[in-house]
């Protein structure tokens, strides 16, 4: 049987994995939904990843005066954040 996450053991799951040092697009994939499904808020670990390809966000970064850059290393887009 399987037992229904709570919002706060969905939380600690989702800080859990964002620890991690690595993870593949299909695991993001899954917290993604956690997410979702608990309306919890991505927002703090938004630079951990890949907007398009969910890989881990590891690559050149740029920094302008309004928006930092990350290019992702799989795909090669962009990730814009606001500073
Ligand atoms: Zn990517």
């Amino acid at each position: 049987m399987k037992t229904a996450l709570t919002k706060t053991e969905a939380n600690e799951k989702i800080i859990n994995f964002f620890s991690k040092p690595n993870f593949t697009p299909d695991e993001m994939k899954k917290i993604k939904r956690l997410a979702m499904k608990f309306n919890i808020k991505l927002k703090p670990y938004k630079n951990k990843f890949c907007k398009k390809c969910l890989s881990p966000l590891k690559g050149k970064i740029r920094i302008s005066k309004t928006h930092k850059t990350i290019e992702c290393g799989f795909c090669g887009h962009k990730n814009k954040f606001k500073i």
